[in-house]
C-alpha cells in the first residue's frame, strides 16, 4: 500500500514535470516564432529601404529632370526652383560691418560681421542668439517681427563703437530664414511690417538659409557651386546659367546666371525607395504628399520613421514585453537618440539601454534587442544617407559637373573636362551623426566613381546662413537692389 502510494505520487510529480517542462519548451518554440517574426520586420524594411547604386542613379535623374522641368514652368515639377534674385555671390572684396538677422523655426539669430576686403577676412563674428516664444509662433507675424526688430535695435545699440550704424544708414542687414517665398527682387518678397528699430531700406537682402549658406561657401571658395543643408529640414541650392532658367527670361541682368532655391525636401520620385512606415508617417503628418523627400531624410522624421517599426516590431513579439503606451507617442524618439544609439560602441550597448530606458521607461532591454534596434537605426539612417546623396548628385548632373555633361548640353563624358567642383554643406544632421556623414559620402563616390569623385568636395560651412546673409547684404549694398 506504502508502496503504490510512493509509486504513484512519483507518477505524479514526474508528470507534472514533464508538464512544467513542456510548457517551458512551448514557451520557447513561441519565443523564437516571434524572434523570427521581428527578424522577418527588419529584413523587409532592409530589402524596401535597399539603394543599390543603380536605384541611386534613377533617382540622381529624376532630380535633374525634375529641376529642368520647375525651371521650366511654374507648377512644372514638385520642385518649386525658386529664383531668387541673387545673381552675384561674395567674392572676398566685400568691406565694412553688415549686419544679418537668422530666423529660424525655434530661435532667430542676429549677427553682426566685419569684412575686412579680402577673403576669409571675416572677423569674429558678434552673434547673439533668442528663442522665439512659442505663443508667437501662433500669434500674426507682425507681433513676431516686433520682437525681432526690437532685438536687433537692441543689438546695433550696444554696438561694439557705440554707434548706430544700422539705421544711420551706414550698416546693412541680411535676412535668411527657412521657408519658401516667391520672391520679386533680393530685397523683396516676403512681407513683413517692420515697425520699430530701423527703416526697410536697411534691409539689402532677404535669402533662404541654404542661399546664405552658398553665399559663405562662395566668399571662401569660388569653385563652390551649391549648398545643402541637412538639419531638421533639408534643402538646396545652386548656381544656375541665366539660359537654363527659361520661366524668367527678360527679368534677368547680365551677370549670366542665379542663384535657384530647390526647395528639394519637396522633391519625389517613384525610384525613391519607400516603406509602409514612410506612407504612414506621411498620411499623420500635418503636410501629407508633400514633402516626402524630407520626410525620408531629415533630422526632423528619420527618429519618427525608427519608432514606427520598432512599434511594428513590439506588436509582432514580445521584445519589450507588452507593447509600451510611449512607443506610441509620435515624434518621441528624437533623431540625436538614433545617432547615439546606432554610434554606441560599448560591448554592452550602454547608451542604447540608458535612451530605452529614458525615452520607453524600459529598465534592462536584452542584449540582443538593443543589437537588433542598432540595425534598425542603420537602416533607416543609411537610406537617408544614401538618397541625401543621390540629390546631390542630381544636381551636379543638371549642371554638367557629374563628369556625363548637363542634361540641357547634351554633351557627352568624353568633352568635358572635370572641373573642381565645391558644395557647402550645413546642418547638424550631416555635422553630428558621423554615419549619415560617413554613408553620404560613400554613395556620393559610388554614384560618381573614382574619376569624377576626387574633383567633388563637401565643405562644411559653419553659420552658412547668418555669416552668407550679411555677405550678400555686403554684396548688393553697392548697387542697391535688382530685379
Ligand atoms: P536647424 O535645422 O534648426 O537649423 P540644425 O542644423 O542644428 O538646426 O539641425 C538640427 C537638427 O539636426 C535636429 O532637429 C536633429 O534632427 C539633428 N541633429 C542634431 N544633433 C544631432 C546628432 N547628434 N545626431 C543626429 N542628428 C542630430
Ligand atoms: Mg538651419
Amino acid at each position: 500500500m506504502g508502496r503504490l502510494m510512493v509509486l504513484g505520487l512519483a507518477v505524479t510529480v514526474a508528470v507534472a514535470a514533464c508538464a512544467v517542462a513542456s510548457v517551458a519548451v512551448g514557451r520557447r518554440v513561441r519565443s523564437r516564432r516571434k524572434w523570427r517574426r521581428v527578424l522577418g520586420v527588419l529584413a523587409e524594411l532592409e530589402e524596401r529601404c535597399a539603394t543599390p547604386v543603380g536605384k541611386l542613379k534613377q533617382v540622381v535623374d529624376a532630380m535633374a529632370v525634375e529641376m529642368h522641368a520647375g525651371l521650366a514652368s511654374e507648377g512644372g515639377s514638385k520642385l518649386k526652383m525658386l529664383l531668387t534674385f541673387v545673381d552675384r555671390l561674395p567674392n572676398g572684396s566685400e568691406k565694412g560691418t553688415y549686419y544679418a538677422l537668422d530666423v529660424g523655426g525655434t530661435n532667430f539669430r542676429v549677427l553682426r560681421v566685419q569684412l575686412g576686403g579680402q577673403r576669409s577676412s571675416i572677423l569674429e563674428p558678434h552673434v547673439e542668439q533668442q528663442a522665439i516664444p512659442p505663443h508667437l509662433m501662433t500669434s500674426t507675424s507682425e507681433n513676431l517681427f516686433d520682437l525681432i526688430a526690437s532685438a536687433i535695435k537692441e543689438f546695433v545699440d550696444r554696438g561694439e563703437d557705440g554707434s548706430k550704424t544700422l539705421v544711420s544708414g551706414r550698416g546693412k542687414l541680411g535676412f535668411t530664414f527657412p521657408f519658401p517665398v516667391k520672391q520679386r527682387s533680393v530685397s523683396s518678397g516676403i512681407l513683413i511690417k517692420w515697425t520699430k528699430g530701423f527703416h526697410i531700406e536697411d534691409m539689402v537682402s532677404q535669402v533662404n538659409d541654404t542661399v546664405g549658406t552658398l553665399a559663405l561657401g562662395h566668399y571662401h571658395d569660388e569653385d563652390t557651386v551649391a549648398a545643402v543643408i541637412f538639419g531638421t529640414g533639408t534643402n538646396a541650392c545652386y548656381w544656375e546659367r541665366t539660359d537654363a532658367i527659361i520661366k524668367c527670361q527678360g527679368l534677368l541682368t547680365t551677370s549670366g546666371g542665379m542663384v535657384i532655391n530647390m526647395e528639394w525636401g519637396n522633391f519625389w520620385s517613384s525610384h525613391l525607395p519607400r516603406t509602409s512606415y514612410d506612407t504612414d508617417l506621411d498620411s499623420h503628418s500635418s503636410s501629407p504628399n508633400d514633402q516626402g523627400f524630407e520626410k525620408m531624410i531629415s533630422g526632423m522624421y528619420l527618429g519618427e520613421v525608427v519608432r514606427r517599426v520598432l512599434l511594428r516590431m513590439s506588436q509582432e513579439s514580445d521584445i519589450f514585453g507588452t507593447v509600451p503606451s510611449r512607443l506610441s507617442l509620435p515624434f518621441i524618439f528624437r533623431t540625436p537618440m538614433i545617432s547615439a544609439m546606432h554610434e554606441d560602441d560599448s560591448p554592452g550597448l550602454i547608451e542604447v539601454a540608458r535612451i530605452l530606458k529614458d525615452v520607453l521607461e524600459i529598465p534592462d532591454v536584452p542584449l540582443k534587442v538593443r543589437k537588433l534596434i542598432v540595425k534598425l537605426c542603420n537602416v533607416v539612417t543609411r537610406r537617408a544617407a544614401r538618397l541625401a546623396a543621390a540629390g546631390i548628385g542630381g544636381i551636379l548632373k543638371k549642371i554638367g559637373r557629374d563628369g556625363s555633361g548637363s542634361i540641357t548640353g547634351g554633351r557627352t563624358r568624353t568633352d568635358v573636362k572635370m572641373r573642381r567642383t565645391v558644395v557647402a554643406v550645413e546642418g547638424s544632421l550631416y555635422t553630428s551623426y558621423t554615419m549619415f556623414r560617413e554613408y553620404l559620402h560613400e554613395a556620393l563616390w559610388e554614384i560618381l566613381g573614382e574619376d569624377i569623385a576626387p574633383h567633388v568636395i563637401l565643405k562644411v560651412i559653419e553659420d552658412g546662413p547668418g555669416i552668407g546673409a550679411a555677405l550678400l547684404a555686403a554684396t548688393y549694398s553697392k548697387d542697391s537692389v535688382c530685379g
